[in-house]
């Protein structure tokens, strides 16, 4: 049978018309009073959406609009939110302005907009909202899926099932993106012998718009509409048909809708195939070879790597992948097996099987970074293979250590707090000094207060979903257990979260190892302690699976449910509550594989007090008053050793420290000691772990200088970039050709006896075959070595050209001087003059051989 299918919805009265356009930007999602505005129309409807708030527009009754649509001081509020959205979003865009575009498999902005899965999603949506309060011109990328990831349900024997309900499109606040004059866009890309079309929606973010492909479409063939119906479902060959379309239709749409970026961000190597699009589109619409296209594109990509854990860093065998390159290989008038080559690290050249979406990212970018600090050096040291010739000090990925959007993941109850004692720019990046003060100045009582509060909406919230949907605790059980676990957890007493995805590699049941310790912690009368616990395992993962099952086996089996609780379906309405109603986030990742890890600065900004191993952003956060650092050990060569001696560290930590300092009142009700480390972490996440600081770095070290990169490569019918392939063709042919030499350098006094202070001077013979002193920079290299003899810490200081000898012969020479002291190693390199060649791969460098 065939339907006509139709809405009504409710006639919203001309007073509340504004309620429309605010349902249709999420913007609402982190402004308090819009939120307000929206909720109170009927907060039993509005929860039971989960705040889907186009949706619960149209299902709200049309008498209680009318209702609204008379009372002044509802409409008192609405007005004020409608000044404060007009001052923040610009009635048109100006698509031309929009230089930066950020491209990601995934987003999370809200848990009623379904298209995340975990960490990276989240983070790719508070990028977005700091780039809107920072009024950056930036437009996104993404894949609009019907069923996103999966929802989580737990059998009554604790096993992970996925379930997908399907996202109605009119209930998402999406419109279709059209093309300059109005007409709605539909990009297609060709896959091998086939046709795959996307319509394009567009998500406003505030300012940000967020560009969603969707290829539920009659035009495709059923298989192809399934491209975007699951995140991370489907296999290899499905992956690269979301990624093609991601990356290639992604740009495709932003031109076809009249978009002109001048940067491109990669969000992890999913993005990496828009370089081909974009390189096709200089070839094909500016006219330019494809080489130059190539020295235009590279050099004003950005690429965020975001994991050191294999399973993270795509990779896809090459005979898969080649049949589809063909295509647009071709369209960007390009080799193919040169494009698969970007993709293979160099000592693989030859035999490679697989193409990485990392080293095609890395390559494919001028700047790189991973996301914590120590995330940057384990990046550096995992691809330096892509640099052959340089220190680990020299590989070029920097890092930008993540950050969260503070008006999303602070509750509102801290929030008025903030509002009333703090800085007034407190969430955007704050001066330290302005933050301490107003930190100093927060009253204990009402902090302590307000965190209570949060802590009794965590247990409400706990107990309303046991209730409701958790079969693995109440199906064959009965009724008076039932009723029991309407009081599972207690509101008062000290409360530990975990709540991340169950990887092997976080350990979600390192408490379990020391089971005894453990329960006796748990049934402790005096000093009693709750654990909640939630997080997906990815589908395929079955040892995820059984990790969660471990938790809520142990919790039945040692009659600890009330105290030992498995939340179903973490998604991020979840987490606020669980990062602003705990007392102490929990995080057990085997070290360094965490690369930064976000809930913890969202539990931070709450005055939630961090309990973590030391790595990725807590290693650089930790500073000894704002939290606890189990001590973990890199040492050990087993796993299990490891896992049980940092075990045993975490029940020292809770039962020496953490307990303690929770209940310990001496000075009356109040647990001053823990408020004092309460106020350390606030200052700590408020201070350095905002995603406006975040986004503001990235704007400074990378989407500024790559504009105006972008900007100098293309001026003039791309002069510029036409003499840099230019220069690449000499720098191959000297540096590659092995035409180049450099001596040792020579020193003028013996080396046998220097002290702090010293001078000496250094000097070397070159030649430089066919290129000229100004195109090349001869540098003396030097500093500590380790017990290998290898340079640590290395500096370089350019010489100068001395002499002239004819031939292509010069001297160099510099002047060292002794600053420090220590063992040190010295030689001489050449390498490519300014810095336009520093970070491409491999790299032209020359060393004494
Ligand atoms: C913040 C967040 C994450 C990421 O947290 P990690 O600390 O990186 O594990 C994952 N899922 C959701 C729903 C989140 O809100």
């Amino acid at each position: 049978m065939e339907l006509q299918l139709y809405n009504v919805a409710p006639r919203v009265p001309k007073e509340l018309k504004f309620l429309e356009e605010l349902s249709n930007n999420i913007w609402w999602c982190w402004h308090p009073l819009a939120i307000e505005v929206l909720m109170r129309i009927n907060p039993n409807l509005w929860r039971e959406l989960s705040g889907n708030a186009k949706r619960f527009l149209r299902e709200v009754p049309q008498s209680r609009l009318e209702e609204l649509a008379h009372d002044p001081t509802y409409i008192r509020q609405l007005h004020a939110v409608q000044a404060e959205f007009e001052r923040q979003i610009p009635a048109k865009d100006d698509l031309a302005a929009r230089k930066v575009a950020y491209f990601s498999l995934e987003f999370g902005i809200h848990e009623s907009i379904r298209i995340f899965s975990g960490g990276l999603g989240v983070l790719a949506g508070d990028h977005l909202k700091a780039a809107s309060d920072l009024k950056l011109p930036m437009v996104a990328v993404g894949l609009l899926y019907r069923q996103g990831y999966f929802r989580q349900v737990l059998d009554r024997n604790g096993w992970q099932i996925e379930h997908y309900p399907v996202s109605e499109i009119h209930n998402l606040p999406v419109v279709r993106g059209c093309d300059p004059s109005g007409k709605p866009v539909t990009i297609s890309i060709r896959l091998i012998d086939r046709e795959l079309f996307a319509a394009v929606w567009v998500l406003w973010v505030g300012n940000v718009p967020l560009v969603l492909l969707d290829t539920e479409l009659p035009q495709n063939p059923p298989d192809l509409r399934e491209v975007t119906w699951r995140l991370y479902g489907g296999d290899k060959r499905m992956r690269l048909h979301q990624e093609l379309l991601l990356g290639i239709g992604g740009f495709k749409a932003l031109v076809a809708m009249g978009y002109e970026p001048a940067v491109c961000h990669m969000n992890e190597g999913h993005a990496g195939f828009l370089s081909l699009a974009r390189i096709a589109h200089l070839v094909n619409d500016a006219g330019y070879e494809p080489d130059v296209a190539l020295e235009i594109v590279w050099r004003s990509n950005v690429f965020t790597t975001h994991t050191p854990v294999p399973a993270g860093n795509e990779v896809f065998d090459i005979n898969l992948v080649r049949p589809y390159l063909n295509t647009f290989a071709a369209e960007a008038r390009l080799d193919v097996d040169r494009v698969i080559r970007w993709g293979i690290p160099i000592y693989d050249r030859d035999h490679a099987s697989e193409m990485s979406m990392t080293v095609f990212g890395l390559r494919l970018a001028n700047y790189s970074n991973g996301v914590s600090k120590l995330h940057g050096e384990v990046a550096r040291e995992m691809w330096k293979h892509l640099w052959p010739q340089r220190s680990v000090a020299e590989i070029p990925i920097r890092h930008i250590t993540n950050g969260v959007h503070i008006a999303s993941w602070v509750s509102h109850r801290i929030w008025d707090l903030y509002e009333q004692y703090l800085t007034p720019k407190w969430a955007a990046n704050p001066k330290m000094d302005a933050l301490k003060e107003g930190i100093r100045e927060l009253p204990d009582e009402e902090l302590w207060m307000a965190h209570e509060l949060c802590r009794q909406s965590l247990v409400r919230r706990a107990r309303r979903l046991m209730q409701n949907n958790f079969r693995y605790m109440t199906d064959g059980a009965a009724p008076e257990v039932v009723t029991k676990r309407k009081s599972v957890l207690d509101p008062g007493i000290l409360t530990i979260g975990f709540a991340r995805r169950f990887a092997t590699y976080k350990r979600g049941t390192l408490l379990l190892r020391n089971p005894q310790r453990l329960i006796a912690l748990l049934k402790d009368k005096n000093h009693p302690v709750q654990f909640i616990f939630a997080g997906k395992a990815h589908p395929a993962d079955d040892g995820g699976k059984r990790l969660i099952q471990e938790l809520i086996q142990f919790a039945q089996r040692e009659n600890v449910q009330d105290r030992l609780l498995f939340l179903e379906n973490y998604d991020i309405g979840m987490a606020r509550s669980l990062v602003q109603g705990v007392d102490v986030w929990l995080n057990t990742p085997r070290r360094p594989q965490e690369a930064s890890g976000t809930s913890g600065m969202k539990a931070a900004v709450n005055g939630v007090i961090n309990c973590s191993i030391l790595d990725g952003w807590w290693a650089e956060a930790y500073n000894g008053e704002n939290g606890w650092a189990i001590e973990g050990n890199d040492y050990y060569t087993e796993d299990e050793d490891r896992d049980n001696y940092e075990c045993q560290e975490l029940f020292n930590l809770l039962e020496n420290d953490i307990i303690p300092c929770f209940y310990e009142r001496s000075g009356g009700e109040l647990p001053t000691r823990w408020i004092k480390r309460m106020k350390a972490s606030i200052t700590t996440g408020l201070g350095l772990f905002s995603s406006i600081r975040m986004v503001e770095d990235y704007q400074r070290m990378f989407y500024a200088p790559a504009t105006e990169a972008y900007a100098k490569l293309t001026a003039d019918n791309a002069e510029y970039a036409k003499g840099l392939v230019r220069q690449k063709e000499e720098y191959v042919k000297n540096f590659d050709g092995n035409l180049l030499h450099i001596e040792q350098p020579t020193v003028d006094r013996p080396l046998s006896d220097v002290h702090v202070g010293d001078t000496f001077q250094v000097t070397t013979r070159v030649h430089l075959a066919g290129l000229k002193p100004e195109e090349v920079e001869v540098d003396a290299y030097y500093g500590t070595v380790n017990a290998h003899n290898e340079i640590q810490t290395s500096i370089a200081v350019p010489m100068a050209m001395k002499q002239d000898l004819g031939d292509g012969n010069y001297v160099y020479g510099c002047e060292i001087e002794c600053t420090f002291s220590g063992r040190f190693g010295l030689t001489a390199r050449i390498k490519t003059g300014g810095t336009e060649w520093d970070n491409s791969v491999p790299g032209f460098m020359c060393w004494p051989r």
